[in-house]
Parts: structure tokens; C-alpha cells; sequence
């Protein structure tokens, strides 16, 4: 195969990821072209202006008005708004001709088999032989997606699932099929990190892969403690947001920004292709969000979610969340809780979690539940998903936005003592974790000669992260390093004649 070189890219599916992706492929400086399907019914403006479904603007309109969502959304999807030069839009009815000669072609339509596989056979019409192809999928099998297709598509095939948005959260999975041919594969682990700027994980071809996996599962055991520890969507977005490490957008903002409609096909997809996962019931959407998805509640897509702005005559805002009891938008005003305002002022994200656990109120509850939980979850993974926990923490973390993930947050309690309350609760985890108490190991990580070391399950000992080798980890230096320190900033001594100055 010759040397792969990406210079024009067809992004397939103009919604939330695929204008964005064409975005950060833009801002990369890739030309790119951008598809989507024609309309099917002309809109009021167009009925006014006596245009007819054969009009140009009408057909290129899904792909015009999503770019133009794009561009004018916050964050920015792009370096210089001049950068939407680079992308051309058009339909799949008059210009698939136009990926005839791109060097890579990302499927981002919607997560339906059956559609996207509609969208394959139309590729397959255009494609060169020498093209490479992925799908941004959430979650659905790689495998699944490439059956039945010749063998020259399945040796080019991936997965390469960008987060939302794409221009910001650094993780890409690379997901290979059994036949993808191994230069496309190391070529995208390059390609990702060193020309994307991602976070490039290889994950096995399991439902969901590492990310949406364990995060999703993660995000619906939140979303199904709701009810038992009787808490409003705000109050949660509270707890599980900036106070232990995690993005403003917490729980239900993030399905909003996520859109429901995705997170319930994605769901759906996990129930019917998870069914040997102890957990699976999990998955299930409780009444009460299923109603808002039936209602097309689905978060900033269709103007409305589990939150809802409005904005009067002169211009003001006013914010409602949905009470998930009525079903009815209420006002919100922040959360008031004292103790929980303390705890968020203190500075260790690690205190912060260890406090936060120990409480002994319904949040501490509500804590203990969602974290010990999804660390049980996350042990019985592996090696399903992954053979390594650096893999799934560095996963959850760079897609997610997270400061930690499981494990690294599960070492910040103690393993030993969540180990023993889980048993109490009933969340029995994997048993290589037992084996790795029993053989006096009591953190997953640690710190030695400036690397972080994880523990490798299958040689029962520490080992220093692959890919670390040439890295100063910042987080190794700890009190005896430092040479002098006040509010504002810390001075550590980090070895060979070298001083790094942190700011708090
Ligand atoms: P979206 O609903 O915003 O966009 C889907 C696009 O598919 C739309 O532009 C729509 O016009 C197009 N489409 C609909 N029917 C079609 C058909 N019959 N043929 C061709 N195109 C059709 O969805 P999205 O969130 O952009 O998701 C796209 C893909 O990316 C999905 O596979 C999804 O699982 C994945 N993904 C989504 C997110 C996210 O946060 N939304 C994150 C990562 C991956």
C-alpha cells in the first residue's frame, strides 16, 4: 500500500459531530467536503420564496443551515471563522461523485445500522479503492457495520469515534475491524496525535469501546439515582461537576448537548447487543427521561431538554430545569448546600472526592452509590474492553473531560477501604482486584523516577505507562520537592537542574 497522506476529506452527515468534525478538519487546514441528505418538504421561508424541492439551496439546506449552527455555536468549532473556506457542503443525491477522489472518508450519520448501512452502499458506488473509510459510531460493533462489504473496504475500514466537540475533547478512539490493515492503523494513532492533537486510544471492537462504555453506564447509574435519592436535575448537575474533577456540564447538561434522541439509540444499541453484561438493565432509560425523549425533549437539538431558556421582548434570559416528578420546567436557583459549598472550595480534587464520600447525608449517599458502583462496573471490564486500566481512565478522561477517572479516583479514596465498603453494599468488583490487595498492593498507581507506573494486572505489579517513557510527570513531585511555596504558586525542584514553577 503506498504512503497514506490525508489531504482531502469527505465528512458524510452534517449534525452535531459531522459539521464540527469538518470544523477541526478545516482548522487542520484538510479541505474538506461535506454531505448530507436533501429535504424531503420545503420550510416556510422556502414556501414564501416560491422555491421548489429542485432548487439548489433547498437540497443543500440540512447541510448549510447545520455548518451555520456549527460555526455560530459556542465553544467554537473553529480556529478563524475564515476557515469554513476549506469546506465545500453538498447532498448525497447530486454530489457523492465528489468523494471520488478525497484520501479519507468519516461516516457521522445518524446511529442507525440499517441507515448507515444505506450510506456504505452509496459510498461504495463512489469511493476510490484506495480511500480510507471510518465511522465516527458511538458504540455500534465495527464489525457489524462492515459486513458483508468487499475485502478491499474491510482492510481500509475503522472506527475513529471523535467526542463532542470535537475540537476540544482530546480523546479519538481508534477501533480497527479483524481485516483493517495494520499501516491504517499505525498511521491513525500518528495522524490522531500528532496532526489531530488527540488522545488516540485503540480499543477492542466491543459495543460501545472503552469511552462510551464505561461513561454512558456511568452517566445512566446517575441518572437512575435520581429517583432513589430524590434529587433535582440541577442539584445533580451540582454534584457531579466541577466538585470531583468533571466539566460544568456534569450529568444532565451533557445530555443535552449530547442530544437525547443519541444517547437513546446508543443506550438501545447497548440493551440488544450487551446480553451477557451482568449490568445490562442499567442501560434502560427510567420513566420519567424516556417520557422527555417521546416528547422530543432532546436538549439543545430541539430547543428543549432537561433544561430550557427563554429569552422575553427585552432580551432576558430565564433558565428552567425539568422536574423529572412533574414532568413540568421549574426555575432553578444554584445550590445553597453549606457543606457542599465548603467542600468545593478546597483546592485537592482528592480531598475533595474523600470528603465527599464520607458525608453522612443522602449526597454522601448518593456519592457512594454512583462512585463504587462504576468502579465495580469498570473492574468487571476488563479484559472485555480493555486490558489495561491506564486505558480506561486515560479513555473516560480525555473523552469526558474528567480530572479522574475511575480507578485514579478509586486510588484518591483508598483502595483497600472502598474495597470493604463495596462488599457491605453489595457491589462485589472483579476479583483480580482482590488478588491485588492480597498480594499487598494497595493503590493502582504509582509514582516512582518522575513516572507514573499502573498496575498490570496480568504481571501482578507495577509498570510504567507506555508512551511515558520520555515524559516528566508533573503530578510525581510532591512535598519534598518543593524549594518554596505561597497562595498563589508552588516552586518544585524537578531534577537535572530544572524548577517548575505551578500556579494554584
Ligand atoms: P445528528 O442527529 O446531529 O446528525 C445526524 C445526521 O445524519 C443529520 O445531519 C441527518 O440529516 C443525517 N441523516 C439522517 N438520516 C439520514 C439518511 N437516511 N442518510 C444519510 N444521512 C442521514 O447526530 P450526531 O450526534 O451528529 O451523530 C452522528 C454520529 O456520530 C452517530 O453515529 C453518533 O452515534 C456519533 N457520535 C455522536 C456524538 C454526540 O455527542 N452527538 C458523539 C460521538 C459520536
Amino acid at each position: 500500500m503506498d504512503k497514506i497522506n490525508i489531504k482531502k476529506v469527505a465528512v458524510i452527515g452534517s449534525g452535531i459531530m459531522g459539521s464540527r468534525i469538518a470544523c477541526h478538519l478545516s482548522n487542520i487546514g484538510l479541505s474538506v467536503i461535506l454531505l448530507d441528505i436533501c429535504p424531503t418538504e420545503l420550510n416556510e421561508k422556502e414556501k414564501k420564496l416560491n422555491k421548489t424541492l429542485k432548487d439548489k439551496s433547498v437540497r443543500n439546506r440540512i447541510v448549510n443551515d447545520s455548518l451555520l449552527n456549527s460555526i455560530n455555536s459556542k465553544p467554537s468549532p473553529l480556529f478563524l471563522k475564515s476557515l469554513t473556506d476549506n469546506i465545500v457542503t453538498g447532498n448525497l443525491e447530486d454530489d457523492t461523485h465528489l468523494i471520488s477522489n478525497v484520501d479519507w472518508i468519516i461516516e457521522a450519520v445518524v446511529e442507525n445500522l440499517e441507515i448507515k448501512k444505506n450510506v456504505y452502499d452509496l459510498i461504495e458506488k463512489h469511493r476510490s479503492n484506495k480511500t480510507i473509510i471510518s465511522t465516527n459510531t458511538s458504540g455500534i460493533p465495527i464489525k457489524q457495520i462492515s459486513e458483508g462489504r468487499s475485502k478491499n473496504f474491510k482492510e481500509l475500514f475503522l472506527g475513529t469515534h471523535f467526542f463532542n466537540p470535537p475540537r476540544y475533547l482530546r480523546l479519538l478512539e481508534i477501533i480497527p475491524g479483524k481485516e483493517t490493515k495494520k499501516t491504517v492503523i499505525d498511521f491513525f494513532i500518528d495522524f490522531g496525535s500528532k496532526t489531530l492533537g488527540k488522545e488516540t486510544v485503540i480499543c477492542k471492537d466491543t459495543p460501545a469501546f472503552i469511552a462510551n462504555r464505561l461513561g454512558i453506564y456511568s452517566l445512566m447509574s446517575t441518572i437512575h439515582s435520581v429517583e432513589k435519592f430524590n434529587l433535582k436535575v440541577s442539584e445533580v448537575d451540582f454534584l457531579t461537576g466541577p466538585i470531583i474533577g468533571r466539566p460544568k456540564s456534569a450529568t444532565f447538561r451533557t445530555m443535552d448537548v449530547v442530544g437525547l434522541d443519541t444517547a437513546v439509540n446508543v443506550s438501545n444499541n447497548l440493551l440488544k447487543d450487551l446480553k451477557e453484561d451482568e449490568s445490562v438493565s442499567m442501560f434502560k432509560l427510567p420513566g420519567s427521561v424516556k417520557k422527555l425523549y417521546n416528547n422530543k425533549q432532546w436538549g439543545d437539538k430541539t430547543g428543549k431538554g432537561f433544561y430550557k431558556k427563554e429569552v422575553d421582548e427585552k432580551g432576558k434570559k430565564t433558565f428552567y430545569e425539568i422536574n423529572l416528578n412533574t414532568d413540568k420546567y421549574e426555575t432553578y436557583e444554584n445550590n445553597q448546600d453549606k457543606e457542599l459549598l465548603n467542600i468545593k472550595k478546597e483546592e485537592s480534587l482528592d480531598k475533595r472526592i474523600t470528603d465527599l464520600v464520607s458525608l453522612k447525608t443522602k449526597h454522601g449517599d448518593f456519592y457512594r452509590s454512583i462512585f463504587y458502583d462504576s468502579f465495580r462496573y469498570c473492574s468487571l471490564r476488563i479484559p472485555e474492553v480493555s486490558d489495561d486500566i491506564y486505558k480506561i481512565d486515560k479513555a473516560i478522561c480525555s473523552g469526558f473531560g474528567w480530572k479522574k477517572g475511575p480507578f485514579e479516583t478509586w486510588d484518591a479514596i483508598g483502595v483497600e477501604k472502598v474495597f470493604n465498603e463495596m462488599l457491605k453494599l453489595k457491589l462485589k468488583p472483579a476479583p483480580w482486584v482482590e488478588e491485588m490487595l492480597s498480594l499487598g498492593i494497595k493503590s493502582f498507581y504509582k509514582f516512582s523516577n518522575n513516572k507514573k507506573h499502573f498496575y498490570d494486572i496480568k504481571e501482578k505489579q507495577h509498570k510504567p505507562i507506555p508512551g511515558s517513557e520520555d515524559l516528566v510527570v508533573l503530578d510525581a513531585f510532591k512535598e519534598n520537592d518543593v524549594v518554596w511555596s505561597n497562595k498563589g504558586v508552588t516552586l518544585y525542584d524537578i531534577k537535572d537542574g530544572v524548577l517548575n514553577l505551578e500556579f494554584h
